[in-house]
């Protein structure tokens, strides 16, 4: 096998900015948006046989099809030079006109309220109709939230408003400059270069980096800007459960993530049961470090020194290893991945950083990778990988059922992960095993429990704003904490009081998208219960895994997986997977006696 590390773009998209193909493309989507809308406006409203609702699913996929390639690319190429003006520029032109598009394409939600939530349930039943159910079932759903033209012509011209807010806040942010002395000389750092600190081995630099967040976030500027800021759209957020007539305050994000109120309210009631597994973590943690207290500047601090070096050779390696032991078509795609140039590998001066897979209905998936010899590296490039197979194993189902929700879309990839620390330990030390449980065990906490964390927290503040209460960001650093006490006991030692606990204004997702985070929660939930199976059933269970995965987004998280034996409404498919993050606790626990 010969590795490819670079992105070849041209293979599959355009020759570059001036290839004419890629200027008729984008200039193919307004003349596109009309064709449609000349074609359907006043029509859908009418539609009476599956016939024509075929025919509109079809001309409806092509055309996003066919409006999306030159955006797909031009998001590549930025992803690789974000530096790059030509491209930043087209990329904001293309903005523009996908926004005049979206206009001309308003009438189609229009026309769906009208036809009706029985005619469209009735098409959904439809045999003819099966490969868009989903579909159906979802814009059916969706009708009742949906207001007359005029309301939502106007809340849309309204909602312009809210936008400046956002924007604020994530200019406001980007501003902040953070200052800190290491080794006796004076840096002044980006919020990411600071967060990264706050691994370090050195514990007076993850102390100092914690400090340099609070000494921007905790100033009253800040403070008073970004708590008016919260509660602006937290007010928004409610007037609009209200204007629609949500039954709950989070039922706009469970409808959107296909979850039911009560899937929704046992995710979260399970993880909270099960918040004392984090202060066993913690006290397991302390020993190993031996510490007398364990600082906030702590919980994801390395256990010691150790960095054994994986080369993208060696890591690829391990990957491809563990997928052929796991399954065929799996270790196949990675191959695919890896062969035919669509897995840009190395860290680029300025190249993106991090790491994402990217696909759709009809293409073949991408990843962007930024390999620096890590162990976390290799798992990243499973991670990725998971994706991009569950992107190809998913093209079986029709453009508008292709994408799983948020909630279906990290099983793939965190399911490789783990797949993938069963090979490796086998490859480290008993000292290099501890430090990877270690940072395994901080991902865990960090993506399940924490999130819900941030949940507990916004339903608060929600709740409390949508009966008329007004709250300021004291109220914000109070129930934060009390939050952040109910997860970690008497575990972690706070170095600010409660009334300076910023951190919530430190989380874009509680701004941006309210109630977002525990798709988090619940995609890791999943994963945790599908490898608890996995393990008890062995090979028997691949293909069930796999068929969850070629189903994309064609079945409702609930009905696709208890199709399969998940019953996501009972505790105990909650409490299998949560016994799955008990073993490895356990597990850390015993290396503190181990010692
Ligand atoms: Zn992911």
């Amino acid at each position: 096998m010969t590795l490819q590390t670079n992105w070849n773009l041209t293979k599959y998209f355009f020759t570059g900015l001036n290839d004419p193909k890629l200027l008729s493309n984008i200039d193919s989507i307004l003349p596109l948006a009309d064709a449609f809308s000349k074609k359907y406006q006043g029509i859908i409203k009418t539609f009476s046989t599956p016939e024509q609702i075929l025919e509109y699913y079809a001309d409806y996929e092509k055309m996003s099809h066919e409006m999306g390639t030159g955006g797909t690319y031009l998001s590549y190429l930025q992803s690789l030079d974000t530096q790059n003006n030509a491209v930043i520029k087209k990329l904001g032109e293309l903005e523009c006109i996908f926004v005049e598009a979206s206009s001309k394409l308003l009438f189609i939600s229009q026309e769906w309220k009208e036809l009706g939530y029985d005619k469209i349930m009735a098409f959904a039943d439809n045999p003819l109709l099966q490969d868009y159910k989903n579909a159906l079932v979802s814009s059916a759903a969706n009708l009742k939230y949906i207001l007359s033209e005029r309301e939502e012509f106007v809340l849309n011209e309204k909602s312009r408003a809210l936008g400046v807010v956002e924007w604020l806040r994530e200019e406001l942010a980007n501003s902040y400059e953070f200052q800190i002395e290491l080794d006796g000389e004076k840096k002044t750092m980006t919020e990411e270069e600071i967060r990264s600190l706050r691994t370090s081995p050195n514990r007076e630099t993850r102390r100092k980096s914690y400090e340099s967040l609070r000494q921007m976030y905790n100033t009253k500027q800040a403070q008073i800007t970004l708590g008016n800021i919260y509660a602006g759209i937290v007010k928004d957020w409610t007037s609009d459960v209200k204007l629609r007539g949500y039954q709950t305050i989070m039922e706009p994000r469970n409808t959107s993530e296909e979850l039911e109120n009560e899937v929704v309210d046992m995710l979260m009631q399970e993880v909270q049961t099960a918040y004392p597994l984090f202060a066993r973590f913690i006290e397991a943690k302390r020993k190993l470090m031996k510490l007398d207290e364990f600082h906030i500047y702590d919980v994801s601090a390395p256990l010691g020194q150790i960095e054994k070096e994986f080369s993208f050779e060696d890591g690829t390696r391990l990957h491809l290893e563990t997928m052929k032991d796991f399954d065929q078509e799996f270790y196949d795609y990675s191959i695919d991945m890896l062969e035919s140039s669509r897995i840009d590998a190395f860290p680029k001066y300025g190249k993106r950083s991090g790491a994402f897979a990217s696909y759709g209905p009809g293409e073949p998936s991408f990843v962007l990778l930024n390999h620096t010899g890590k162990l976390r590296d290799v798992s990243t490039l499973s991670h990725e990988l998971g994706h991009a197979t569950h992107g190809h194993l998913s093209q079986g189902q029709k453009p508008a059922v292709y994408s799983s929700p948020l909630s279906l879309a990290e099983t793939a990839s965190i399911f490789s992960e783990m797949l993938l620390s069963e090979k490796i330990r086998k490859e480290l030390t008993t000292e290099e095993y501890k430090e990877f449980l270690n940072e395994k065990l901080s991902d865990t906490f960090a993506t399940i429990f924490r999130q819900i964390q941030y949940i507990a927290f916004e339903k608060r503040v929600h709740e409390a704003i949508f009966t008329g209460e007004e709250l300021t960001y004291h109220d914000f650093n109070r129930m934060w904490r009390e939050e952040q006490i109910r997860m970690t006991g008497e575990s972690v030692t706070y170095d600010v009081t409660a009334e300076n606990e910023s951190s919530w204004s430190m989380i874009p997702h509680i701004f941006a998208s309210p109630f977002y985070c525990y798709a988090y929660a619940f995609g890791n939930i999943l994963v945790f219960a599908l490898y608890n199976r996995y393990q008890k059933e062995g090979r028997s269970f691949v293909e069930n895994y796999k068929d969850i995965l070629r189903s994309g987004g064609s079945k409702r998280p609930k009905d696709l997986l208890s199709e399969h034996g998940f019953d996501i409404t009972s505790p105990k498919f909650y409490r299998d997977a949560i016994e799955e993050v008990e073993k490895m606790v356990v597990e850390f626990e015993g290396l503190v006696e181990g010692k």
